[in-house]
């Protein structure tokens, strides 16, 4: 019976995912996301809903435009499949049952591909993104702590986190002489930092510069580009951070005393 509710799971993060790549197209464009419908970007023809089938349309249609032929970015069914995938583990990872802290899962989930995705593109995180997720974790805070105590954890997480990046992004303005970091950076922090606390939120910080140096050696190493061309946001470093610390931040901070104990 598990299995059932994990795919469903998986199914309902299938159509949250198109959503998202809406979002992700009309946000940063200024455009509503709401209206008007779905509409090929080149040719301006109205998606029929038989074509706006998460994934399976992509694949029927060879991922290109059915009236006038333009290639549709793979970005599509990418993004619905990584919604659909982690949507599908946030049920085994928060315990198995219907819960505030699966909710707070999908959300954090949902609102960091959206960011991700733009932060790539546009090298922009918008505040409707960063500030929206920050009021839901506000509100989930005490509903998953099951006490108006968990207000504060969020709002410390957040807070300290911001100073945290705040600090990182003065001090990397004075060393290297330019903007390592942008205010969407410090923003994003403090989202997550609603939804980890402030030992989730210094983990994330650590966690995401590992994997940011990691991928930037890679990037250095494969991409034949220019440094600027390279050079990847931290914004989809942090959400990956975040969403680590989120489901594991408990039992790394575990190990990492249990290093200190004798
Ligand atoms: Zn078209």
């Amino acid at each position: 019976m598990n299995w059932f509710y994990i795919f469903a799971l998986f199914l309902f993060g299938l159509p949250v995912g198109s959503f998202l790549n809406v979002v992700i197209w009309r946000l940063p464009r200024k455009e509503n996301v709401v209206f008007p419908p779905s509409h090929c970007p080149i040719c301006n023809a109205k998606i029929r809903p038989y074509d706006n089938i998460p994934i399976i349309s992509y694949l029927i249609l060879g991922g290109k435009c059915r009236d006038c032929g333009a290639k549709i970015s793979p970005r599509y069914p990418v993004v619905e499949l990584i919604t659909a995938l982690l949507f599908a583990v946030a049920l085994p990872l928060t315990g198995w049952t219907m819960s505030w802290d699966l909710l707070a899962a999908l959300i954090l989930t949902g609102t960091g591909i959206a960011i991700a995705a733009i932060d790539i593109e546009h090298r922009i995180i918008p505040d409707e993104l960063s500030f929206g997720g920050l009021i839901a974790g506000v509100v989930l805070a005490p509903l998953r702590a099951e006490s108006f105590y968990g207000l504060l954890w969020g709002i410390v997480g957040a807070v300290s986190g911001a100073v945290l990046l705040f600090i990182v992004r003065i001090g990397g303005k004075a060393l290297f002489r330019r903007e390592a970091m942008g205010w969407g950076d410090v923003k994003l922090i403090a989202m997550i930092g609603v939804f980890v606390g402030w030992e989730g939120v210094l983990m994330t910080v650590f966690i995401a510069s590992v994997i940011g140096t990691i991928g930037g050696i890679i990037g250095m190493i494969t991409s034949q580009k220019t440094r600027k061309d390279r050079e990847i946001p931290f914004g989809p470093y942090l959400i990956a951070a975040g969403i680590i610390v989120f489901y594991f931040g408990d039992k790394i901070l575990k190990s990492y005393l249990s290093l200190f104990e004798f």
